[in-house]
């Protein structure tokens, strides 16, 4: 047990620039709890530590500690809406009005004009409204509980049964899977159709007295192909419509852009088209191709808005001034580009949304920019192998599936490496973080989801990934 250094020794023999900016009792905590782990072996093994082995154990375990710290990250995986990173960045407006309402305080719930109680974010309520080109509009923390929420809200006594086809009964991603979100509401679920086939004549046959409403679920993280059918939301809608019950569309991706005029990629439906074919409320996430944070927004005809509203459970998943601050400003960014031309007709210019930007630059621009990197590295780091290549970039978290955007990346070569998972690990514990991904042994770093503002910082952590 000798050969066991003290808590205190350890503490005073860590390098404090190993451990910044880990709180220093965190760290206190962490040594005695390695210490005690090392105790235990040296016990049960009845071996001494070796010169300096406690040390190092300590200093692995902070250092794995300090990485997990939520921390920026250069995205150079070529997916813009990556789960593991946190899905969209947002752009720098909503970013400075971010700071400006956190370290203030603000008019959340007051009326300025009449000093009274004011109407928690109406606001952004009207403006996701005219976005989606819906009577009402509501935001919530994500748009799992946005499915919930508006299921609770159509449920009513016996009258509990939600129809949907057996071809979108999907798992979104981390293990849920629709229809035990959709149970979580207390709905009982009616599946109709086959996997591959659901016919209009199945829901017909399924709607009863019971009947609560019909789902439908985008398929946006998968495709079907081959002997399909489904009937057309028309269809659906004109049946829901007839039978006095109500059409709802859970569509996950939100693009409320035309994806297929950004890039040569797929088109992917957006809330204004589905309740334009006569959807009652749709709902979609905040932060995959909508490019805002993490929220769930719901949109639709204003009697079933106004019912998932007074729904008890909206309390306990409505979003935090922070995240309103947030989604008010992505929002305002697309309403500023879209205005309202002379004639009243509608254009679109491209929004100050980084997935948006990521998603419509030009191959050129990323060559360019691809060019001038490895310049730079060659004069400041020419141990380092580096290469342009063409690369395929993808919406990612979960969206348009079989979309391929095409994309410029670099191969690094690393003499002092081998193995590309090593330069790989490198650039990952770097500081900024870079993750790239490993093809045909090499490393890859695809530059469409690297900001432009981000190439110097990028120069820089390859350059220091040498050493
Ligand atoms: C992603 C997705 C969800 C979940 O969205 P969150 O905002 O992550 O809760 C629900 N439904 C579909 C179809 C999705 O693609």
């Amino acid at each position: 047990m000798r050969s066991l250094p003290s808590v205190e020794k350890l503490l005073q023999e860590l390098d404090p620039k190993d451990f910044h900016p880990v709180p220093r009792p965190v760290v206190a905590d962490l040594v005695r709890r390695e210490v005690a782990a090392l105790r235990e072996t040296v016990r049960t093994t009845s071996q001494p530590l070796a010169e300096g082995e406690a040390l190092a154990a300590v200093t692995h375990a902070v250092l794995q500690l300090r990485s997990s710290r939520l921390q920026p990250v250069i995205n150079a995986t070529g997916v813009l809406i990556h789960t593991n990173l946190g899905r969209s960045p947002v752009g720098a407006r909503a970013a400075d009005a971010l700071r400006a309402i956190a370290t203030s305080y603000n008019n959340l719930e007051l009326d300025l004009p009449t000093g009274q109680r004011g109407r928690r974010a109406g606001y952004l309520e009207q403006l996701l409204a005219t976005l989606t080109e819906a009577p009402a509009a509501v935001a919530v923390n994500n748009c799992a509980s946005a499915l919930v929420l508006i299921l609770k809200s159509l449920l009513s006594g016996e009258k509990n049964e939600m129809i949907v086809s057996r071809g979108e009964l999907v798992e979104i991603g981390g293990g849920f899977r629709i229809p035990e979100i959709m149970e979580a509401s207390g709905a009982v679920l009616v599946e109709v159709g086959a996997t591959n086939k659901t016919r209009i004549e199945d829901y017909e046959r399924a709607i009863g007295e019971r009947t609560a409403a019909i789902l439908k679920v985008h398929r946006s993280n998968f495709w079907l192909g081959g002997f399909t059918g489904e009937p057309t939301t028309e269809e659906l809608a004109e049946l829901a419509d007839g039978s006095g019950i109500p059409l709802v569309e859970d569509l996950g991706s939100g693009a409320v852009m035309q994806t297929d005029a950004l890039a040569p990629i797929e088109h992917e439906p957006t809330p204004m088209e589905v309740l334009g074919k006569g959807v009652g409320l749709v709902c979609f996430s905040g932060d995959k191709l909508l490019g805002g944070p993490q929220s769930g927004i719901i949109a639709g005809r204003a009697e079933l808005v106004a019912a998932v509203k007074q729904e008890p459970f909206f309390r306990a998943v409505r979003c935090d001034k922070l995240i309103l601050t947030v989604l008010q400003e992505t929002v305002s960014e697309y309403l500023a580009a879209r205005g309202e031309g002379a004639d009243g007709g509608k254009r679109q210019d491209l929004p100050d949304i980084p997935v948006v930007r990521a998603l419509a630059t030009t191959v050129g621009e990323l060559r360019e920019r691809a060019r001038a990197i490895v310049d730079r590295l060659a004069q400041t780091a020419p141990g380092i192998e580096v290469e342009v290549i063409d690369t395929v970039a993808r919406t990612g978290g979960g969206t348009m599936p079989r979309s391929e955007i095409p994309s410029v990346g670099l191969v690094l070569k690393h003499p002092k490496y081998a193995k590309a998972e090593r330069v790989a690990e490198q650039l990952r514990q770097g500081s900024p973080p870079v993750v790239g991904y490993v093809e045909e042994d090499a490393l890859r770093l695809d530059l469409r989801t690297v900001f432009p503002q981000q190439d110097d910082a990028l120069v820089e952590a390859i350059r220091l990934s040498e050493n």
